[in-house]
């Protein structure tokens, strides 16, 4: 388990596929976003999900082309504080970042072509 620190708050660890098979190598732009993400809301910020291997993606039954497969994207859950503020909030400051809507976090993506915007609450 790599514990350097990517960002001042997060560990590489953080962002890690979850299956256990060490996949770990986040998108810096991605890091960006989820780190002004904690400066902003001053609280902290659960990586729900952050890289996936295609195995792990397909297990948790991700899109076949999801953005976590090419380690570009962070499920985030902020506490204390709603998805729908985090996407908004997002959504402002980050125009052509790609954003998801969950009932209980936010997915958020840096892929190229985007952005791409949905709902799935
Ligand atoms: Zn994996
Ligand atoms: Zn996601």
């Amino acid at each position: 388990m790599d514990t350097t620190r990517v960002s001042p708050n997060f560990l590489r660890s953080e962002f890690a596929c979850q299956c256990g098979c060490g996949f770990d190598t986040v998108d810096v732009s991605t890091i960006e976003v989820v780190q002004a993400v904690r400066d902003h809301f001053g609280v902290p910020v659960t990586i729900n999900s952050g890289c996936r291997c295609p195995e792990h993606n397909r297990a948790v039954g991700g899109a076949e082309h999801s953005q976590h497969v090419l380690a570009r994207a962070a499920d985030i859950a902020v506490r204390g504080v709603s998805p729908d503020t985090v996407h908004d909030w997002i959504a402002e400051q980050y125009p052509s970042a790609s954003l998801g809507r969950y009932r209980t976090f936010t997915h958020v993506d840096t892929r190229t072509g985007g952005p791409a915007r949905w709902d799935n609450r």
